[in-house]
């Protein structure tokens, strides 16, 4: 078989065979096939797609690159939520805890941020948790509190690792099937037999609609069920930022706000809504009363205990979690201030996450260091009513050089009629 003939094969649009597709993975994960031809393969996806086969191969073929998490011990109660990425989207924060104190064995694996998303990896890092737990310490956590959050453990999907950083700087990111497969070869080797998919489309995700977030929801499902999970996916919106702050510990406070009871709001809705959602699969039972349960694992208080138990088995500050104003705050503070009457019309998303970045509160490359303190708090959102002299954000950082970027950033990422 030779790597040339099959991207000649792509290009003209004819299917891949699965011994073909595993030429390919095998080749360049063991690095016999170079950078060069994988990303002629993956701009020959970009351009004519690939069938539900194809995509299916190409993500077993990546699942078995590497190791895989085995939560059989779990039996049907594993459950694990996957959102395809977004800007102030803390929401594991809430579902994990809601989702164990309903009974689910939430043994997640979760990731840093890039660019202009936010990673749950990092809220935790900013709390103090260790996010470095062995496979084993991830099972014996959660069989002892019903949930365990952690990086990477082992070398999962390595395949993944290396065409996604290829896709990342050869313009090959957006194809439905190559996200599709990215995403389902690490939610499989991650083991869970329940996976809940958050799929975001709006102006801060990779999906910029809705139609093309159902695909790839669909997209997903059917590989996740082909494989013997019990897969689903919420469509959520991301054209506007998810709660009210951007930036790790801020982020962090807002999630515990939910937790505790005192905010309500869209970012309390989509958690339960997701806890809900893996309730429903891994314990068999009707939405509805999976969402009631849910909504009462919050208001009773126990998903909050239930996260006070996760800080202190996995070394997070408790202090902080029991009491938030003890989270530290940046020492520069900057006010957004309003030009215009008139209503937020629309906010690009994108934006927003990178002001948030131009602040050090996310990664310009994999290299760069976080700001756990820095971020926005956003006062006004899509759909509100605005005056001149209003303050439409605050911008948080420890260093007041950084402000004048970010301030054009989101300026820019407001569009006020
Ligand atoms: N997230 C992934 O893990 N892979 C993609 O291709 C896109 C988003």
């Amino acid at each position: 078989m030779r790597m040339y003939d099959i991207i000649e094969k792509k290009k003209r649009g004819i299917e891949l065979s699965e011994a073909e597709i595993d030429f390919f993975v095998d080749g360049f994960t063991k690095g016999t096939i170079p950078d060069y031809q994988a990303s002629a393969l993956c701009m020959a996806v970009c351009l004519c797609g690939m069938t539900h086969n194809e995509t299916a191969f190409l993500t077993n073929s990546m699942a078995r690159s590497g190791d895989s998490l085995d939560l059989s011990c779990f039996g049907n109660l594993s459950a694990d939520k996957h959102s395809t990425g977004g800007v102030g989207d803390k929401t594991t924060l809430v579902v994990a805890p809601v989702a164990a104190v309903l009974g689910c064995k939430v043994a997640k694996m979760s990731g840093r941020g890039l660019g202009h998303t936010g990673g749950t990896i990092d809220k935790l890092e900013a709390m103090g948790v260790n996010i470095a737990l062995t496979s084993k310490q991830l099972i014996n956590q959660t069989e002892k509190i019903g949930l365990a959050v952690s990086g990477q453990t082992g070398d999962l999907a390595p395949a993944d690792k290396k065409l996604y950083a290829l896709r990342d700087v050869t313009a090959t990111v957006d194809s439905i099937p190559l996200i599709a497969s990215s995403i389902m070869s690490k939610k499989l080797a991650a083991g869970a037999k329940n996976i809940v998919l958050d799929v975001k489309y709006g102006s801060g995700a990779f999906m910029k609609d809705i139609e093309s977030a159902r695909k790839l929801g669909d997209e997903m499902i059917s590989i996740g069920r082909s494989c013997g999970r019990n897969v689903t996916a919420v469509l959520s919106d991301m054209d506007k930022p998810l709660g009210n702050y951007v930036g790790n510990l801020l982020e962090v406070k807002e999630a515990i706000s939910v937790l505790d009871g005192s905010v309500r709001g869209e970012l309390y809705e989509e958690c339960v809504q997701l806890a809900a959602n893996m309730a429903q699969l891994a314990l068999n039972i009707e939405y509805d009363k999976a969402a009631s349960a849910a909504a009462a694992a919050i208001d009773s208080g126990k998903a909050y205990e239930k996260f006070l138990e996760w800080m202190r088995e996995q070394g997070g500050n408790v202090d902080w979690a029991e009491n938030t104003s003890l989270i530290p705050k940046a020492s520069v503070k900057y006010e957004l201030i309003c030009k215009k009457d008139g209503i937020v019309a629309h906010m690009d998303t994108e934006k927003v996450g990178l002001s948030a970045m131009l602040l050090g509160a996310g990664r310009e490359s994999k290299e760069s260091v976080i700001d756990f303190k820095a971020g926005l708090h956003l006062l006004a959102k899509t759909g509100d009513k605005v005056t001149q002299g209003d303050v439409l954000a605050e911008l948080f950082c420890d260093d007041k050089q950084k402000i004048p970027a970010s301030e054009t950033m989101l300026q820019n990422a407001y569009e006020i009629f």
